[in-house]
């Protein structure tokens, strides 16, 4: 791979995650904390008016807008569809070099911890996973696939890297994670510096990953009304394992329903709150060693 020229750091793509909004304000005063010699980096905000509203978006998600340049005018109707449009004619402008890699701060209502999300396997992720997890065991790696221009994000280019810390409730500030945040987007940084510079030493032979498998809805019933809630011993559980058999549904009258799959998983998300209306109770996982060559 070439030379890193251009990064882009990214708050607020969802308005009341505030942790990426107040670190991206902070960037945009103290550009020197994420300037770099060998290159360029910029901090946006994401969905302004939703920042501004204080809510994760005004008509449609804005993290599931992202469809390219051949994305149809026409088609672009809500807000956040035309928002999508404005960042990707900042990122990738006509006849002119792109952004090479894309930071995207999140927060969620889950017990995610300090997470990083990748949607793809671009063996240079790999390898800056497999360093993330080196310098801080607390860094989790979840790959969740999606294809370019699959409405994400952090799907406009090969190295887009999402960091999801929590968990933390929507419009809250948490100090120990949003230093966690900074930390780790300085670590990000300086990892491009060393690449570009050809100092990058103390190669990681191998890392955990923990790779999407599928989601699990509420069980609902026939108008769509959510029968049970996250089961207790299932609560802050993510990367957990859990077992066939072990429960993960309370119905309000006490009942317990239980895990049906066939092998463990890693459940992450657990109880995200934007993740209701999306019909996601959490998302399950499978636990993989990735040996890098
Ligand atoms: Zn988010």
């Amino acid at each position: 791979m070439n030379a890193i020229n251009q990064v882009a750091i990214f708050g607020g793509s969802h308005g009341n995650e505030l942790t990426g909004v107040f670190l991206v304000k902070k960037f945009q005063q103290q550009p020197n904390l994420i300037t770099r010699q060998s290159f360029q980096t910029s901090a946006l905000l994401g969905n302004i008016k939703a920042i501004a509203e204080g809510r994760r978006y005004i008509e449609k998600d804005l993290n599931r807008c992202f469809y390219g340049q051949n994305h149809q005018d026409d088609k672009i109707v809500t807000y956040e569809e035309l928002r999508a449009k404005e960042i990707q004619e900042i990122l990738f402008p006509h006849n002119q070099p792109g952004v090479d890699a894309i930071i995207d701060l999140h927060t969620t209502t889950a017990n995610m911890g300090l997470s990083v999300i990748l949607g793809n396997l671009h063996p240079f992720l790999l390898q800056l996973a497999a360093y993330l997890s080196s310098i801080n065991p607390l860094v989790k790696v979840y790959y969740h696939p999606q294809p370019k221009y699959s409405g994400y994000l952090r799907s406009l280019c090969d190295l887009g890297i999402v960091i999801e810390v929590g968990a933390v409730a929507q419009n809250i500030l948490d100090a120990d994670l949003f230093l966690h945040t900074e930390q780790l987007i300085y670590a990000i940084l300086d990892y491009f510096e060393l690449y570009n510079q050809h100092k990058l030493s103390n190669h990681v032979s191998s890392f955990t990953l923990y790779k999407f498998l599928g989601t699990i809805d509420y069980p609902r019933n026939d108008s769509g009304d959510i029968q049970a809630m996250i089961h207790p011993q299932l609560k802050f559980r993510d990367f957990e394992p859990l077992q066939p058999g072990k429960p993960i549904f309370l119905t309000f009258d006490g009942k317990e329903i239980f895990y049906t799959g066939e092998d463990t998983v890693y459940p992450v998300f657990i109880n995200e709150a934007a993740y209701y209306e999306k019909g996601i109770a959490m998302h399950i996982s499978q636990k993989q060693l990735i040996k890098l060559d």
